[in-house]
């Protein structure tokens, strides 16, 4: 059976999180990881006024365009295209999200994805639901801790936990590609 999955960009298939560390280390002096770069996280440590000033050069066009991925996403994407129904769900508004469907197309894997979607206005979960998809992959927590009738796996995205694929209540925390593919294996099956 084909599956619907709904898959973030930034911190997940792009490295804006390292991108992110670098910007706060050369602008603020202040050493944060990998896995405290989304919004949830950093937005506590550099302040709403930084994260916003900090987002206008990582999540601009240029910004975007010279972030690398996140290793093993391109393979990954490629991979799961042949057997599922790929749905791109980013965070960016009308502003930034042109930027990141380019990167895909300067990546050679915009074709992979039968549809990219913004939840500007509204919620991930939301958006989940209505594109049918049956799991979603995101670095950041917010979008994965939303309610939903809709039911489907949540997959937090998180280089920095120190052991392997875990489960915290709804959620599957993976540290990268492999494990998300590993585990989504073997839960795709299970669902209806
Ligand atoms: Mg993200």
């Amino acid at each position: 059976m084909t599956h619907a999955l709904a898959i973030d960009f930034d911190g997940t298939i792009a490295d804006t999180n390292g991108r992110k560390v670098a910007w706060v280390r050369d602008n603020l002096g202040i050493e944060i990881t990998v896995g405290q770069a989304d919004a949830t996280s950093c937005v506590p440590i550099i302040g709403r006024d930084e994260y916003t000033r900090m987002g206008q050069d990582v999540f601009s066009p240029e910004g975007t365009m010279v972030t690398e991925p996140t290793p093993g996403a391109l393979d990954a994407l490629r991979r799961l295209a042949e057997a599922h129904r790929l749905v791109l769900l980013s965070a960016r508004g009308s502003d930034w999200l042109p930027a990141a469907e380019a990167w895909l197309v300067e990546r050679g894997v915009r074709d992979l994805f039968a549809d990219v979607r913004s939840s500007s206005g509204t919620t991930k979960a939301g958006v989940v639901e209505s594109v049918g998809a049956h799991a979603l992959v995101d670095d950041d927590t917010r979008h994965l801790v939303i309610p939903s009738d809709h039911p489907f796996l949540r997959y937090h995205f998180h280089p920095d936990e120190a052991t392997p694929w875990r489960v915290d209540g709804d959620v599957v925390h993976v540290r990268g590609w492999t494990e998300f593919d590993d585990h989504l294996a073997g839960a795709l099956p299970a669902l209806t």
